[in-house]
């Protein structure tokens, strides 16, 4: 290849043409991770397809820097699979290749690179006599003795480490013919693996077998065909998952299991490793670069068949995926923000899907409504598993749920209290029958905001407009938008009282609190601050697990996925805690919130208890969760959807403008307005309006929201926002337009 067209992570959606070094002639082929010139920058962008000469006129052709060939180029099903994506997307083809692409390699400055170890070897037939100098001596003896223990051969540094000398004394008896240096390969995302045990492989009940069959049934006819199971907590879809990809591996063909980041836990985990072992490449956010880039690679290569991760996992490098399982599908972290490509992970999975021919099975015991209806429309088949699976022949049931009005507990009036009591005395109960508790601490909308008890000021983060959160082992409030902090106010800046209290409580409140008033029963706290660092998440569960604390409470991260046999009681602190946030989704969220939350009590023999805290009990959302009534609520959500032409009635298309300026910033949306009024009059036209968080990091954020029927095709107002946006012309240096299609929520 002699002229490569390039695609670059620019906001400009075309490629653009380079010239390839001789050097590099041989490697060069579409898929391949190059670094090329870019007006003054470098870029690392991916070979599209081989140019021509004419492909150059007009302009002064460049050569590519730099051509990745550690790297296996990416399939040509993943070009076309990030090409349709930029379309939906409407963003460039190289942006939404840049998540395709191993992070580390998304910059041009600082590539990730192969590792490689200098290993030693003893050459045999080397000279007979020992060298002379006793450093050049000790090693060679020393080798010698490896060799003939065949421990050879060795990693330079422990030959060094054990006899002392530099690399150039090696080098020296290499050049002396004692030695030989090999550089190998060193995988740094292989270190990371544990072993597993093996588990049972349990008879299947019959609604499984029912899910198990027609998934597989797909397969074996490479028939495209998307699934969605709506199967209870514990009804035993994880085993659905793993008998289907049994007959994938049969078959010798791939796989690639989405899982929300929360629930990458090790006990997930260890579900598959101890089906597939080796076949199985985890992939999490917490991973390094170079570990990422090896995996990358080793997937790239074939070596991991069955690919298990977050979202960015949709776009992993397989060959031709012959099924794919998206768990929890009705999870909003499937859906990318920032920066470009703003993808949902579930709706590329259905994409790359079809173009490959695969099984797709979404799960959840509470699908998405968008999921429920394609399923009703026939788009997706529905496999149902109403019930939980059985426990030694007795019909497992869902746990009862009971509600606290907390407008009826004297003992919370005035006080910072958090528990009534009844569920205060579930949790010593618990606890002093070896059972355990979970509690659910809906952060969201629910915080340990400081207020001004006389005139009801609350501190706000001065360039986002959000309340602080108070901290209390650092003594500070933190914005939970742009991480600053500022130290509690000991006097109100409004009316000068000194009355300051914490409204809500906080995690550390409840743990503080639960300290107090339950001092036998042992705690451990799971949120944002205690699993920051790398491997505490996983080390909290793991103690939980083995029984040394009797209460696990925390935020949604203890909602999902996990499954402790010991836990029979589940609390919920505020269960409409997020039901007021001014976001379509919001009732759909808390519904899914409290029916997974209450998925968590009673899975084994034990019978399970929810004790619900709330205000108002009356709300629809709280007696849905109440009942198990995922239909109900299926219903209820729906209908207010389709009157408001809200998804899956319609589709949601939101137009976000930042900047450092109010005024500039909302003069821009609104002129914005008027031209999108001009090229797009069959779809529903909202705002512009300030955005729920109006200002962030200290930009002010307006919002214009299109509202599209479902008849208005997607191309179509794709068309008129490039006219929109070509007659706009460009923004000021300052002002950030973004635009975000299915929007996971509005921010
Ligand atoms: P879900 O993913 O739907 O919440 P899981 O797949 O985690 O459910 O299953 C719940 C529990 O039941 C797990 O401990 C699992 O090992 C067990 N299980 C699943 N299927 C069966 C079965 N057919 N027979 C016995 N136990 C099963
Ligand atoms: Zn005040
Ligand atoms: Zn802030």
């Amino acid at each position: 290849m002699q002229i490569a067209r390039v695609a670059l992570p620019v906001p400009i959606d075309r490629l653009y043409s380079y010239t390839v070094p001789e050097s590099m002639r041989t490697w060069m082929r579409p898929g391949r991770r190059v670094v090329v010139p870019f007006g003054k920058r470098k870029l690392a962008g991916v070979v599209i397809e081989e140019g021509s000469e004419a492909d150059l006129k007009g302009f002064k052709a460049r050569d590519i820097l730099d051509v990745d060939v550690e790297l296996p180029p990416l399939p040509a099903e993943l070009l076309e699979l990030t090409r349709w994506l930029a379309t939906y997307y409407m963003c460039a083809w190289g942006e939404a290749l840049r998540a395709a692409l191993p992070p580390g390699s998304a910059s041009a400055t600082a590539r990730t690179r192969v590792q490689t170890v200098a290993m030693v070897d003893y050459n045999e037939e080397g000279p007979d006599s020992l060298p002379r100098g006793d450093r050049q001596r000790a090693i060679v003896e020393q080798m010698r003795i490896w060799h003939t223990s065949e421990r050879t051969p060795v990693p330079q540094q422990d030959v060094l480490a054990e006899c002392g000398g530099t690399a150039a004394t090696i080098r020296r008896l290499v050049d002396l013919g004692y030695l030989f240096v090999e550089q190998e390969e060193r995988d740094r995302f292989q270190e990371e693996r544990r072993d597993v045990e093996g588990s049972s492989r349990p008879e299947l009940h019959a609604a499984q077998q029912r899910a198990v069959d027609a998934a597989c049934r797909a397969i074996q006819e490479e028939r495209f065909e998307t699934f969605l199971l709506h199967g209870v907590t514990g009804s035993g879809k994880t085993e659905v998952y793993l008998r289907v990809l049994e007959e994938v591996r049969k078959r010798g063909q791939t796989a690639i299991v989405l899982v929300p980041e929360i629930s990458l836990t090790p006990q997930t985990v260890r579900r598959f490793r101890s089906r597939f072992g080796d076949e199985v490449a985890v992939l999490h956010s917490r991973m390094g670069d170079g570990e990422r880039y090896d995996a990358w690679r080793g997937i790239g290569e074939g070596r991991y068949p069955i690919v298990i991760g977050p979202r960015s996992a949709i776009l992993a490098p397989l060959t031709n995926p012959a099924l794919i399982i998206v768990d929890e599908e009705h999870e909003s972290s499937y859906k990318q923000f920032d920066p470009a490509p703003r993808y949902h992970a579930r709706d590329v999975a259905v994409m790359r899907a079809a173009r490959t021919k695969a099984a797709c099975i979404l799960g959840s015991a509470t699908p998405s409504l968008e999921s429920l209806a394609n399923a009703r429309e026939g788009k997706y088949t529905l496999l149902e598993m109403p019930e939980r699976v059985p426990v030694a022949g007795k019909p497992a049931r869902l746990p009862n749920i009971r509600i606290v009005d907390l407008r009826n507990e004297p003992e919370l009036k005035g006080s910072t209290n958090a528990l009534s009591g009844p569920l205060l005395d579930g949790i010593s109960e618990r606890a002093s029958r070896g059972e355990q508790t979970i509690l659910l601490l809906n952060r969201r909308g629910f915080a340990p905001v400081m207020e001004c008890i006389d005139c009801g000021w609350v501190p706000e983060c001065t360039d986002c407009s959000v309340s602080m959160v108070y901290h209390k082992p650092l003594n500070h409030l933190r914005c939970h938008y742009c991480g600053i902090t500022q130290p509690p106010a000991r006097v109100c800046p409004s009316c000068s009282g000194k009355d300051l209290a914490f409204q809500g409580a906080g995690t550390q409140r409840l743990e503080s609190e639960l300290a107090a008033r339950a001092p036998d029963v042992r705690v451990l706290r799971m949120d944002l601050d205690t699993t920051s660092k790398k491997g505490s998440h996983h080390d909290i569960l793991e103690q939980f697990g083995k029984g040394e604390a009797d209460v696990l409470l925390g935020t949604q991260m203890v909602a999902k996925g996990l499954d402790f046999e010991k836990v029979t009681l589940v609390g919920i602190i505020r269960a409409e805690a997020g039901l007021q946030l001014p976001d379509i989704r919001a009732e759909e969220r808390a519904f899914q919130l409290l029916t997974q939350v209450a998925g968590r009590a009673g899975r084994a023999d034990l019978e399970g208890e929810v004790i619900l805290q709330c205000m108002d009990p009356g709300h629809p959302i709280i007696q849905f969760a109440l009942r198990h009534d995922y239909a109900g609520f299926a219903q209820y959500a729906l209908s207010t959807r389709s009157v408001l032409g809200y998804p899956p009635t319609g589709r949601l298309v939101s137009i976000l403008f930042s900047g450092p300026d109010d005024e500039e910033t909302r003069k821009a949306a609104e002129r914005f307005r008027t031209l999108v009024d001009s090229h797009l009059t069959d779809v529903d036209r909202l705002g512009p309006s300030p955005a729920f968080i109006h200002r962030l990091k200290n930009r002010f954020r307006h919002q214009i929201l299109l509202k599209v029927p479902q008849i208005v095709p997607s191309s179509r107002v794709r068309e008129g926002l490039g006219k929109a946006e070509k007659a706009m012309g460009s923004l000021p240096q300052s002002i950030r337009m973004t635009i975000d299609v299915d929007p996971a929520g509005l921010v």
